[in-house]
């Protein structure tokens, strides 16, 4: 058979002839799923090949089609060859003036052309490959792309080359030609010649089921094949854009379409656990609470009591900013599970917010007589695997226990009967696995899912694009306003002595360092060493240390110190940062700044003004990269959390963001996480609209 485009311009490399080579292989399996194939079917990809591109995950024949050009290089206008000098990269066109194969010594040959643009010659030389001479005549007009390797006279070696013929297109040369990433053992031109090859055969025959689909979509969008075709080898850089947006539109409604197809089985395969309630417990909760919930919390509730009293099992993210009040909303769902006769669990990130969670639960739930436990790696208050003790969990009116632990509740052989509810805190510390792993531990019970990290909205809606979500957009009233500076180390002096003023009038202060104990390079504050220098600088108010080092006996008294206001000031590695609520303390002193992320940052921030005194974050930072600089400045604009996520997302990238979560991160090849936020939501809309199958 003709394999079209191999026909196309003449190979000159020994890669591109290896092509050549293979060409008379079968392409017989093409007829049944042509897309499906292994890329070894082709011709001229071998076993060894085939392995190297399946390290850029390319494995199958449709892989190719969906392995998206890293950038392109307009190679349509070729330059003078009397503008190059040494080191350039260029493209230069015109006739062959002298084209021959010189024998050298030791059996060696080189082939030299020479052609001629009219602004000056050009010599082009390829050693060892003989046969190059079939090729190129004198007289005919070559196009070569590569980079000079002298002036006098002008060289490429082994640039690129095509001979251009009548009626022929070209792959490499006098076009906009793609640029893939590539890997060990895989060159660029053979892998664009191995592209060329699949869009020309292939690209129709990708189901283009959705165009139909986007005719519900006010914009023009390319059919399927185009888009291939425009993307890999466009007629003009203009096209690769929107072939690039179909693409990643295809993808994201594929996407969607799978998330939808699991919770469909899911939903059909699963019953819930009949979360009603009778709100025996609900109303003497809200009625000694001592406040009334933001209009937010109370929409954030009311959406997650129609998920538990719905016919399957709960899905739900529970997204708000830090102190925007999840955790009194999480208590209402735990009622909610316990006045149904289910027991609760309640994962934290770390022993010391499982202890303070356990501590205003105790607070909330004892005096309605249900049994409040922590199990944690270090402390266990009630013997759970064993069923006798068990049975002693229940409370004395035989409500179901809550139980609230850290990830020991996943990894030990942790079993409590009839779990109605999981809470998972902070999940952005969670594995998608964990998760899982939890879920699994109960028969189906209601997930409801907290994060102060404010997940971007691309994140949203792809990571946890199978859980619904309530969002707390407000903050409770009566809350005094945080206001951020950035200082250099020079102003330190200043800074304590303000410290020490709002120390004076009753207020606490969080003082946090990069690092547990100086690694000898003294560029980044370790609290171990700066805890004498602190404690001078605060005198006479008490100092307590707080890092992760500590046992959790001792963690727990620093912070029960603190929270009765005996020790005025934590100075405190970023193990502070997430979750602990002490409403006096309205300080956040912060050096090095620049050397925490920018969630960090935004949590460690959300540890003041939770009271109704005016708060002060400071940020110490001296010399700074720029990008440290950036997060700097979007702390000190203020910015809710999403703004922040966002521009933490930019920084650093899915994957770096969402830390262990990143294994449910989808991969997407033109799908972009970062700028297409508004395809995911259309695709998730238009996947939405389509009627169930
Ligand atoms: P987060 O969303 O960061 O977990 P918390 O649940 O810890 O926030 O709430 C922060 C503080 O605000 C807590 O002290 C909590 O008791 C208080 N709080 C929560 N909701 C309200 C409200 N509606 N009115 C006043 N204070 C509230
Ligand atoms: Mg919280």
């Amino acid at each position: 058979m003709v394999v079209p485009g191999l026909a196309k311009g003449k190979p000159t490399t020994g890669l591109a002839q290896h092509w050549l080579d293979g060409t008379t292989g079968a392409v017989s399996e093409v007829e049944k799923d042509p897309l499906g194939q292994p890329v070894a079917a082709l011709p001229g990809i071998g076993g060894e090949r085939a392995a190297r591109l399946a390290k850029l995950g390319i494995r199958t024949v449709g892989d190719l089609l969906w392995h998206g050009p890293r950038r392109y290089e307009d190679r349509n206008r070729p330059n003078e060859a009397k503008g190059l000098s040494k080191g350039d990269t260029g493209t230069v066109a015109g006739p062959i003036v002298v084209a021959g194969v010189k024998r050298m010594r030791h059996g060696k040959s080189l082939f030299e052309l020479i052609l001629d643009d009219g602004t000056a010659r050009l010599h082009c030389r390829w050693w060892n490959m003989p046969y190059m001479g079939r090729y190129y005549k004198t007289g005919d007009f070559v196009h070569v792309h590569g980079k000079l390797t002298s002036d006098k006279p002008r060289t490429m070696n082994h640039p690129e080359a095509e001979v251009a013929e009548e009626g022929e297109e070209f792959i490499h040369l006098k076009r906009v030609v793609p640029v893939y990433r590539l890997t060990d053992g895989i060159k660029q031109r053979w892998l664009r010649t191995v592209m060329w090859r699949a869009v020309d055969q292939f690209a129709d025959l990708e189901p283009d089921t959705n165009l139909g689909l986007l005719d519900a979509d006010d914009s023009h969008w390319l059919p399927l094949a185009e888009a291939f075709r425009a993307v890999h080898f466009p007629d003009d850089l203009g096209q690769t854009e929107m072939a690039r947006e179909r693409l990643a539109l295809e993808e994201f409604i594929r996407f969607q379409r799978q998330i939808r197809e699991r919770r469909k089985i899911f939903q059909a395969k699963v019953k819930a656990l009949p979360c009603v309630g009778d709100n025996r417990l609900m109303t003497p909760f809200l009625n000694a609470l001592g406040f009334t919930f933001t209009g937010a919390q109370q929409r954030a509730w009311d959406e997650i009591a129609y998920g538990m009293a719905g016919s399957y099992p709960m899905r739900r993210l529970l997204q708000g900013d830090v102190g925007s009040g999840k955790t009194a909303v999480a208590a209402c769902a735990a009622l909610r599970a316990i006045e149904s006769g289910f027991s609760v669990v309640i994962l934290a990130p770390t022993e010391i917010l499982a202890e303070q969670h356990h501590r205003v639960f105790s607070h909330w739930f004892s005096p309605l007589g249900i049994p409040v436990h922590l199990h944690t790696g270090s402390k266990k208050t009630m013997h759970i695997n064993d069923p006798d003790q068990a049975e002693l969990g229940m409370g004395s009116n035989s409500l179901p226990p809550l139980v609230i632990g850290t990830h020991a509740l996943v990894e030990e052989k942790f079993a409590l009967e009839n779990i109605g509810l999981a809470i998972i805190d902070e999940q952005h510390k969670f594995g998608v696995e964990q998760r899982k792993k939890l879920v699994r531990k109960g028969r189906y019970p209601h997930v409801l899912v907290m994060t102060a990290t404010p997940i971007p909205r691309t994140l949203g809606l792809t990571v946890y694009g199978d859980l619904d979500i309530s969002l707390i957009d407000e903050l409770p009233p009566g809350r005094g306003q945080v206001r951020t500076h950035i200082r250099d180390p020079e102003s330190l002096p200043k800074v304590w002595e303000f410290v020490r003023g709002k120390l004076a009038e009753g207020r606490q202060a969080y003082v946090v360092y990069p690092r547990v104990d100086d690694q000898g390079s003294g560029s980044l504050k370790a609290v171990n060493q700066e805890l004498e220098n602190v404690r001078q600088q605060l005198e006479p108010h008490a100092v307590g240390l707080l890092h992760g080092r500590l046992n959790s006996a001792e963690k727990e008294e620093v912070i029960d110190s603190f929270l009765a206001g005996e020790i005025k000031t934590l100075l405190a590695t970023s193990v502070i940062e997430v979750g602990i609520d002490i409403p006096n303390a309205t300080i956040m002193l912060i050096e090095n700044a620049d050397r925490f992320g920018l969630a960090q940052l935004h949590q460690l921030r959300g540890r003041i003004g939770r009271g109704a005194h005016e708060s002060h974050c400071i940020l110490v930072a001296g010399e700074v990269t720029d990008e440290g600089q950036r997060r700097l400045d979007v702390m000190e604009k203020g910015g809710d959390g999403f703004a922040l996520a966002e521009e933490d997302l930019r920084q650093r990238g899915p994957g770096e963001l969402l830390g262990q979560a990143q294994s449910g991160l989808p991969d997407f090849n033109f799908g972009d996480l970062i700028k297409d936020w508004r395809l995911i939501q259309k695709a998730r809309d238009l996947v939405a609209l389509e009627p169930a199958g």
